[in-house]
C-alpha cells in the first residue's frame, strides 16, 4: 500500500468545460451528479491502486467538502496542470 490510500475521491474536470484534455484521459461520471468528467492517466493509474477512489467534478467536492470535514480529496500530481488550465480558462471568460 502507498501513502494515498486514504483518498476518497479524486477531484476532475467536467468534460463540458474541457474539451481537450490531458493525452491518455478517459472519461468517468462523477460520483455525485454523474456529470461526465476527465481522469488523466494518473488518476486512472490513482484509482487502480485504490478501489475507494472514486471521480468526482469540482463542483460536488467543493460541496463534499464543505458538509463533510473529514472528507479526503486529493489531486493526483497529473491533474494539477488539467485543473491549472481549467481555472484559467475560467478566468478568461
Ligand atoms: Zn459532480
Amino acid at each position: 500500500m502507498d501513502k494515498n490510500d486514504d483518498i476518497d475521491i479524486l477531484i476532475c474536470a467536467k468534460t463540458a468545460g474541457m474539451p481537450r484534455p490531458v493525452y491518455g484521459s478517459i472519461r468517468a461520471d462523477c460520483l455525485e451528479c454523474k456529470s461526465p468528467v476527465w481522469v488523466s492517466a494518473s488518476g486512472q493509474k490513482a484509482m487502480n491502486g485504490n478501489k475507494n477512489l472514486k471521480p468526482c467534478c469540482i463542483e460536488c467536492a467543493n460541496e463534499k467538502m464543505k458538509d463533510e470535514k473529514d472528507i479526503k480529496a486529493s489531486i493526483v500530481p497529473g491533474a494539477i496542470d488539467e485543473l491549472r488550465r481549467y481555472f484559467m480558462k475560467v478566468e478568461d471568460n
